[in-house]
């Protein structure tokens, strides 16, 4: 008998956080235990409103779960078949679902998700700190905060970009990666703000234009001078293949892909194209980043912050020294409730 329950757990922004679609103070995860032969795993989905999600939306998602027909948590693949054909969408309610199957299955071993998974050693990749979008002034002041971390994740797609971008770049020599978030509509101005941004020292660019005008990519990939990674346009493995002659990358989340297993196929399918590999995440406590952080072992860039940006996470596990993720080593995920 596998036993799961779902709860809210809403989350304070420690600023009021703006992309180019809107601006929240806070946010609400749900968070996912399944219980089985003694253990507890835990797992937590970011609902988008994107993608058309909200808390309401996933606990009615997870109402409808059976998962009687099941000998164990362990078989992850079967449980996710099932979760998938029960109804379209709820990415971050399946998420939430599949990370707790993958935290129970590594907690029967005993090991660390990632060893689970057959990987020696953490790669403690540097993550990036997202400055999000607010008045220049506010912006000036997160970067002043973001001291501790080594590379800027900086929001644009609003008439202030070069504005911000200019006062930033003033302040800090960091890399700097920018992400549009769809926010440039034609491909004329995405090139125009993408060359400008080349002379500011950005690294890469992230979802330069709508996802719907993916058609235009490929003409902008071709003039870029630097690398285009997909993030709207990238939600589950069968997107991954028409991403190749349009980005130079994908940005993989637990919440858009529905869970770990579907997101390391993702990356390893990425990888086959020839394609870097992100993995960032939604504003989260630690238990859905140091889901997403076990993936980033396999990746080329992390963009985990999510928890950085809350002021009241519950749980403790990933960390960031000097900028790097680390992962304790406990068993699972590496999560537990702060003391
Ligand atoms: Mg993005």
């Amino acid at each position: 008998m596998i036993s799961f329950e779902y709860a809210p757990l809403v989350l304070q922004f420690r600023h009021p956080f703006g992309i180019s679609r809107w601006t929240r103070t806070e946010t609400t995860s749900v968070i996912v235990r399944v219980i089985h032969d003694g253990i507890e795993g835990i797992g937590e989905g970011s609902p988008n409103p994107r993608y058309g999600e909200r808390y309401d939306s996933a606990a009615a998602f997870l109402r409808q779960v059976d998962l009687s027909g099941f000998i164990s948590p362990a078989d992850i693949e079967g449980i996710m078949a099932y979760v998938d054909a029960l109804a379209p969408g709820e990415w971050s309610a399946k998420a939430a679902l599949d990370s707790a199957l993958h935290d129970w299955w590594a907690k029967s071993l005993g090991i660390p998700l990632y060893k689970a998974w057959g990987i020696a050693a953490q790669n403690h990749l540097v993550t990036s700190f997202t400055i999000g979008i607010d008045t220049t002034e506010v912006m000036v002041e997160k970067t002043r905060e973001a001291a501790p971390y080594g590379i800027l994740k900086v929001k644009v797609g609003t008439d202030r970009d070069h504005e911000t971008i200019a006062a930033i770049r003033s302040m800090t020599d960091k890399p700097i990666r920018v992400d549009a978030n769809e926010g440039w509509k034609t491909k004329e101005e995405a090139l125009d703000r993408i060359e400008w941004l080349a002379s500011e020292g950005v690294e890469f660019v992230e979802q330069p234009m709508p996802a719907a005008q993916l058609a235009e990519m490929p003409w902008l990939k071709a003039r870029s001078p630097l690398p285009l990674i997909a993030d709207e346009n990238c939600g589950r493995l069968h997107d991954v293949d028409a991403l190749q002659d349009a980005f130079h990358g994908i940005n993989i989340k637990i919440d858009k892909s529905g869970g770990l297993l579907e997101g390391r196929k993702m990356a390893l399918r990425a990888r086959e194209l020839g394609l870097s590999v992100m993995i960032g995440c939604m504003s989260s406590s630690s238990v859905a980043i140091s889901a997403a952080a076990h993936l980033a072992l396999l990746a080329d860039y992390a963009d985990l912050d999510g928890h950085l940006l809350v002021g009241n996470d519950p749980y403790e596990g990933i960390l960031v020294q000097d900028g790097r993720l680390v992962l304790p080593d406990w068993p699972g995920l590496g999560v537990q409730l702060r003391a």
